[in-house]
Formats: structure tokens, C-alpha cells, sequence
């Protein structure tokens, strides 16, 4: 049975000390979750939340890793250094890397068999803009962006990553996909991991909706049958409104 998840995304947000809070804070009143719970903290956070996060129910990821393996990379974290620190899980592939980092297709697929090697996780995402939404080329999209970085891998690979639908018109907008149309898209992304991978893994897959997620539209997206939880921004940086999402399940 696919695992049900709830995932914060602090962006670029919070100063360690704040960033301590409000683990510390999460740690405190997240207890016994129906569902996996993780947050996405920026690299300077990860290892002294992990740590603080070792005795409890919370996993923790980055929100990237570099392309490259090691060396003179300026500026860069490696996989490997991501999971030195403890975390397990990597967010890849997020609209925003892809828009203002120029993360492409080939770069996500490296990014992605970087951290499959090490041993994290990869929370790979998906998702078309607002004017692709308009044409109704959506469906095209998330299928060239998943042939794009990570239909490449094994079935064994694949089967540890964790997809997330993130329209980009709906992140930090207000503007959410309605539970309709998140599970269409999802319920079509499941059929095209059965059609690459078969029945199995796609059942296996846990698929996350992204968008302008709260705790007042969680309950109605996660209760369609192929959305398996949540990536959250905005609503993962205050922790009873994280924690109103995860009570959705
Ligand atoms: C995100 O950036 O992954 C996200 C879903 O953001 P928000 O919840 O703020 O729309």
C-alpha cells in the first residue's frame, strides 16, 4: 500500500534560530500522524533539525541538491552532503528551481540519480503554468516532465521516489486546483507510471497535490482516491496550520 505524506516546503524562509522554533514547535504537537510527516527546510537547517527531529515522527529533506558529484562547484551541496546531515528526503524539480535556476530536464534527471545514489529520497515535481493550463496542454506537460527526468530509471529507483502535482498557477497564488481537477491530473499521472512501470509500482506511488494548500481545502483534495497527501509552502511555516493539514487525513 502507498504511503500517504504530508511535506512542508520552508522555501527560502526562516533563520536557523526561527527554523529551530518551529521544528521544535512541530515536534512538540505532531504526535501520532495518519500520514507520513517531513518537512523541507533550507540546506543551513538540515542538520541541526535532524537532529533535534531524530526521536520523533517527522522526517526531514532539502529542497534541492546539486547536479555534480563533488569538487569546484562554488556554492553548491551535494547529495551527499545533503545526507550527511540526516535528512532523507530531496524536494527536486520544484516549478521554482525550474523557472529561476534554469533546471532542466537533463539537470533534474542527474539531480535525481545523485540523490537515488545517496540514499535520499527525491520528492520529484511536476506541473504546467498558467497559460499551458489554458490550452489544456497539461496532461503534455507532466508526461514530458516526468519522460524528461525520471522514466530513465529503474522500476526498483522509481519505486522510492515520491511524485508531487504542483500547478504552478496555484502555488503561493490563493488559487487551488479544485479536488476534480487535481485527481484527473493525478489519476492520469497514475496511468502513465502503470503504462511505464505496471500496475504495481503505480499503485505503490504516492502522488502529492501542491498548490495553495491549507487546512481548509486538505481534507476535500486528499479524499480522491489518487491524491496521497500534500506539498506545502506557505501553510508549512506556521506549525498549527502544518498541523491542521496533516489532521486532514
Ligand atoms: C510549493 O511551493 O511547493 C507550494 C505548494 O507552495 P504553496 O503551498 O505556498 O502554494
Amino acid at each position: 500500500m502507498r504511503k500517504n505524506i504530508v511535506a512542508g516546503n520552508w522555501k527560502m524562509n526562516k533563520n536557523l534560530q526561527e527554523g529551530v522554533a518551529l521544528a521544535t514547535e512541530l515536534k512538540e504537537i505532531v504526535s501520532n500522524p495518519n500520514c507520513e510527516v517531513i518537512i523541507g527546510t533550507p540546506f543551513i537547517h538540515l542538520a541541526t533539525v535532524s537532529e533535534l527531529l531524530k526521536d520523533s515522527v517527522i522526517k526531514v529533506s532539502a529542497e534541492n541538491c546539486a547536479d555534480k558529484v563533488s569538487g569546484a562547484y562554488t556554492g553548491e551541496v551535494s547529495a551527499e552532503m545533503v545526507k550527511s546531515t540526516g535528512a532523507e528526503y530531496c524536494i527536486l524539480g520544484h516549478s521554482e528551481r525550474r523557472a529561476y535556476y534554469g533546471e532542466t530536464y537533463e539537470i533534474l534527471k542527474e539531480k535525481v540519480q545523485l540523490a537515488l545514489a545517496n540514499d535520499l529520497k527525491p520528492i520529484f515535481c511536476i506541473g504546467e503554468v498558467k497559460e499551458e493550463r489554458e490550452a489544456g496542454k497539461q496532461n503534455e506537460v507532466v508526461k514530458a516532465q516526468l519522460e524528461g527526468s525520471v522514466f530513465n530509471l529503474s522500476a526498483e529507483d522509481f519505486g522510492k521516489i515520491v511524485l508531487a502535482y504542483e500547478p504552478v498557477w496555484a502555488i503561493g497564488t490563493g488559487l487551488t486546483a479544485t479536488p476534480e481537477q487535481a485527481q484527473e491530473i493525478h489519476a492520469y499521472i497514475r496511468g502513465l507510471v502503470a503504462e511505464k512501470y505496471g500496475n504495481e509500482v503505480a499503485d505503490n506511488c504516492t502522488i502529492l497535490y501542491g498548490g495553495s494548500c491549507n487546512a481548509k481545502n486538505a481534507a476535500g483534495l486528499f479524499a480522491n482516491p489518487d491524491i496521497d497527501g500534500g506539498l506545502i509552502g506557505g501553510a508549512s511555516l506556521k506549525a498549527e496550520d502544518f498541523k491542521a493539514i496533516i489532521d486532514a487525513f
